[in-house]
């Protein structure tokens, strides 16, 4: 998949940025590939992921936008967004 630095998504513009994120706090985390923030319409990847692993994060964080712009994460619980965000990676 070409690397975008923009996509659509629910109608809205959402920037892609391609850099080294930063190191996690959470202890069951060792490395993060991807983050997604919806108030600033950002998505964050792993500026050395190519292909296969690339793409699945890529879908993976434009669930997590795609929920949140929605207003369906509202109604869904974080253990259940992460699981279907998971789901979203693959067809
Ligand atoms: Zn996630």
């Amino acid at each position: 998949m070409k690397k975008r630095n923009k996509i659509k998504i629910l109608g809205q513009w959402v920037t892609i940025e391609h850099c080294k994120l930063p190191e996690s706090d959470d202890e069951e985390v060792d490395t993060i590939l991807g983050d997604c923030d919806v108030s600033t319409r950002t998505i964050r990847i792993d500026k050395d992921l190519e292909g296969v692993a690339y793409t699945r994060i890529l879908r993976h964080e434009m669930f997590h936008m795609k929920v949140g712009l929605s207003g369906i994460g509202e109604l869904l619980d974080l253990k259940l967004e992460e699981a279907l965000a998971v789901l979203a990676e693959v067809d």
